[in-house]
């Protein structure tokens, strides 16, 4: 249990977090420390501690009347540096102190040892200050106790720390020992001690089939019983951990006579009562007297209560060795306990034989960890900094080998010659006048230069262009194709959905449809909708060249097409193809030029790790006249209001998008409740004609109900997700996005880009369908009231939303806020060790980067038998999916 002083430093800090209101305690801190200091004063023993409540209890008594915030917040600092003895104490208490210590000392001199050390070194300075007693019997720490050489010296074990990673020798190994490692590693995980066929089928259920799976198979989380929450301390509605006692426990017959346990535990500040709905067979293992941990939110409900919260009996090893503990995924039949056991097992049988594929000297440049102590480390941490080295390592490691393998690629592209386009600056010129009724922006004709440079080169171009939505990036897709064709060659675009694809197809159908009748380009769509003949007439046409430009879906890529001299392929909205699929499009002809087009805005820095075979154009700049769409986070219960304003923008003659929660991953879900909103909202919008867009409608119907919408001849379009990219209807100024909580913050950037794009002023508007969104506490941060950390991740996101406009930056708040691992888009390629990239911070990103570009021109092939084992890491880790591009 956590002391006296733990307790108040923690109130302490949370009264300084909301700003010196008073507030952190009931009735105020100047209340609360003349209850407080007669139980501090039981725990404490020796008479410094007695001085030192003295002190706190002398300065908070007047803290309710101090007047200005800034002052309490001052005080509140200093006495949280008096507490951690960042600072000396006031002169009067140093007395005290200095006329206990001379007693001390004289009592030294009297016996034949030397005082303890620290009382030597700090004797002439200032008073030193001995270990306090007080806080002997407890298991909580705060982190700040360690802030310095000069802070106290708990009597508690406290958490080790750690600045950098040990590195331990390696030991010396041939190339074929540490492959007959990998060999054992790659062996079932049946293999395990501990490990049976039944426990092995449930692993399997998790994708985790070998033994290098569960080594790799980090904790979902840490739980911190070091930071523990007192009872008393709880607030509704938060979600907190206590360790407490049992004291009562009762089985309560509920509504059609189900069985609850109510039980009642008590931490010694207070007591909490617990409900386990239809769980009454808990109450074998939860008998009054057992200690146990519990973790849920905090509800109401005739006082504080816990509903079904997460729980375990109080691990006596768990708590005294580390504090910290693992907490990993779970499936049903698997027992945290058990497992957490031969977790450990297994981890620590590998620790020091872990074949470590890092180049020592790449570890000792980039002071990173070797890895058998980062997997150790990262299940069962000795401390914070221990797990932060571990992953860092362990980030680290899936950075490098990604980037190095995209270097591989590129080498290996380019290694091949491409056909060298050759481009008169008159045709260009006239092209774009002829086609486009507007003028190109810089951004534009900067990317067109680019790839200009680049197709007049025999060397294959590898050009991703990053814009944001609307900056109008198929227009400059066009252009590119252009160049193709003008050399007599062909084009291909692939976009990720058949929506997308058909309107590709409509727009450059349309764009190419401007140009000198004997120019005119023969333009296919290609999508998995034809019928068997269509498709055929296509295939012909490609292979024999009486096809210029292919436009169409995966269905580009399926075997049986073949181009007859495709010199050009280009990939919209890149992020939702797979990895391989884009090498796919590069194999179906020659060695074409490459244009790989994302609506995402990534951050620079990452763009060049995660693409680093590719060559960046950055268009930063929107068609002018556009202005930035008004987004607002709306409550549930405006929706009249909202319904009303929409009415409004539809009588102005504009279009409304609703895009609808992501309820499930799975699409008939989505699909059901879709399904519902459109019934819903037709009849909000009875005098209008509402349509419906959804993933599971065949691709006919898709392509005429959104070319139908984009006509005009509907006002409202109901969609699930399936809106998300690409869509162009210029004409529609609303966006309603319900659930707006459910989606990452890239993807509500890409719906908010479907309005905006054409002269009229456009809206958004945000619906969170959760109670654990409070518009209040976003406004609070907005206003300044309260910090940004004190918001959640989702609140973060909306916020963001609401305060910018443009993709990048939104890109490198979503960065911040949840890593790369979905920037990364390894999500999709379901890689399960990919858990950790998710914790990915831009400099870590950089030292990757720069570590691979270091090998990289040491030893490009890497050849060298120091990288012998990483190469062959890498090929094992890339070689399904063939290509990391
Ligand atoms: P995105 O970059 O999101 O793919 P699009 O290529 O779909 O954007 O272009 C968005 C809209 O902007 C289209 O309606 C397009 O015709 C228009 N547009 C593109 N370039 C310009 C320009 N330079 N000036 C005015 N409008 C433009
Ligand atoms: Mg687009």
């Amino acid at each position: 249990m956590p002391t006296q002083l733990e307790m108040l430093v923690k109130i302490l800090k949370l009264e300084r977090a909301q700003g010196g209101k008073d507030a952190a305690v009931a009735g105020g801190l100047s209340a609360y420390c003349q209850v407080w200091a007669p139980k501090a004063r039981k725990q404490a023993r020796r008479p410094p501690h007695h001085i030192l409540i003295d002190e706190i209890v002398d300065s908070l008594t007047h803290y309710d009347r101090i007047e200005s915030k800034d002052e309490r917040v001052h005080q509140l600092g200093y006495l949280l540096d008096r507490i951690m003895n960042r600072v000396p104490p006031p002169p009067a208490y140093q007395e005290r102190l200095l006329v206990w210590e001379d007693k001390m000392k004289s009592q030294a001199v009297e016996q034949p040892q030397a005082p303890p050390a620290n009382l030597r070194k700090h004797a002439d300075r200032r008073p030193s200050l001995p270990k306090p007693a007080f806080i002997e019997e407890n298991d909580a720490w705060d982190q700040d106790y360690a802030a310095g050489p000069d802070s106290y010296q708990l009597d508690i074990k406290s958490l080790p720390r750690l600045d950098r990673p040990p590195r331990p020798p390696r030991p010396q190994r041939s190339l074929d020992e540490e492959r007959a490692l990998y060999q054992e590693l790659a062996q079932p995980t049946t293999q395990v001690g501990g490990i049976g066929g039944k426990l092995a089928g449930l692993l399997a259920g998790m994708d985790l089939h070998t033994v290098e799976d569960l080594l790799w198979n980090f904790p979902r989380e840490h739980k911190d019983y070091t930071e523990l929450k007192c009872i008393r301390d709880l607030f509704p509605n938060e979600t907190a951990t206590v360790m407490a006692t049992v004291r009562r426990s009762t089985v309560a017959v509920g509504a059609g006579g189900r069985r609850d346990l109510l039980i009642e535990v008590e931490d010694g500040s207070g007591s909490l009562s617990v409900r386990f709905f239809n769980q009454y067979f808990l109450s074998g293992k939860l008998r009054p007297g057992k200690q146990i941990v519990l973790s849920g939110k905090v509800g109401i409900f005739r006082g504080l209560q816990m509903a079904n919260p997460e729980w375990e009996h109080l691990d006596a090893e768990n708590l005294h060795t580390t504090g910290i503990v693992p907490v990993y995924r779970m499936t049903k039949g698997l027992r945290p306990r058990l497992f957490r056991k031969t977790m450990k097992t297994l981890i620590d049988d590998w620790a020091d034989r872990l074949p470590d594929p890092v180049p020592r000297a790449a570890l000792d440049r980039c002071e990173l960890a070797d890895l058998g102590w980062a997997i150790q480390q990262a299940h069962f941490p000795q401390g914070w900094d221990h797990l932060r080295h571990a992953k860092r390592r362990i980030t680290f490691d899936e950075l490098l080998m990604l980037q190095l393998a995209m270097l591989r690629n590129r080498r290996e592209w380019q290694s091949a010659p491409g056909p060298a386009l050759d481009i008169a600056d008159d045709f260009l010129e006239s092209f774009i006048s002829q086609v486009f009724p507007f003028e190109l922006t810089r951004a534009q004709q900067q990317a067109i230069g680019d790839i200009r440079r680049d197709v007049s080169q025999a060397i294959p171009m590898n050009r991703l262009i990053q814009g944001d939505v609307g900056s109008g990036k198929t227009a400059v897709a066009a252009v590119a194709m252009a160049m193709a064709l003008s050399n007599g060659k062909q084009a291909a675009l692939m976009a990720p959905t058949s929506i997308l694809a058909e309107q590709h197809y409509r727009k450059l159908s349309e764009t190419f449809g401007k140009m000198k009748a004997d120019q005119l380009p023969v333009i296919a769509l290609l999508t998995s909708s034809l019928t068997a003949s269509e498709r055929e007439s296509i295939y012909r046409g490609l292979a024999d060249g009486s096809i210029d430009i292919a436009i169409g879906t995966h269905a580009l890529i399926q075997e049986g097409v073949l181009f007859h001299d495709l010199a050009l392929a280009v990939i919209d909205e890149q992020q939702r193809f797979g990895v391989d699929q884009r090498g796919s499009l590069r194999g179906k002809g020659g060695n074409p030029h490459l244009l790989v087009m994302t609506a995402t805005p990534i951050p620079r820095t990452l763009a060049l790790t995660i693409y680093a075979e590719l060559d960046l154009s950055v268009m930063d700049e929107k068609p002018p006249g556009r202005q930035a769409v008004q987004t607002k986070i709306i409550d549930r219960i405006a929706r009249e209001r909202l319904n009303g304003f929409v009415i409004a923008q539809l009588e102005q003659g504009r279009q409304a998008f609703f895009v609808h929660p992501l309820v499930d991953e799975s699409e008939s879900i989505e699909t059901v409740s879709a399904v519902e909103a459109y019934e819903r909202l037709s009849q909000v919008f009875f005098r209008y004609r509402v349509c419906l867009l959804h993933g599971q409608m065949n691709p006919l119907e898709k392509e005429r109900v959104m070319a139908d919408f984009a006509r005009g001849e509907y006002d409202v379009m109901v969609a699930t997700s399936v809106a998300e990219v690409g869509v162009d209807v210029p004409n529609a100024s609303v966006m309603v996005i319900d659930g707006a909580n459910r989606f990452g913050l890239a993807q509500l950037h890409q719906f908010r880009g479907r309005v905006g794009r054409g002269e009229h002023r456009s809206f958004c508007f945000l619906i969170p369908d959760s109670a654990d969104i409070s518009i209040d506490k976003i406004r609070a941060k907005q206003d300044g009231k309260i910090h940004e950390s004190a918001l959640t991740v989702p609140e973060q996101r909306l916020a963001a939303m609401e305060e910018s406009n443009d993709g990048f930056y939104l890109a490198e708040v979503d960065w911040k806020l949840r890593g790369a691992g979905d920037l990364l888009g390894r999500r999709q390629s379901g890689n399960n060790k990919a858990q950790m990239i998710e914790l990915t911070a831009p400099q870590l990103v950089e030292l990757a980067q720069r570590e691979a570009r270091t090998l990289y021109e040491e030893d490009p092939e890497l050849k060298l038998p120091a990288h012998q084992l990483l190469a062959e890491r890498i090929a094992a880790r890339y070689a399904d999916s063939g290509d990391v591009s």
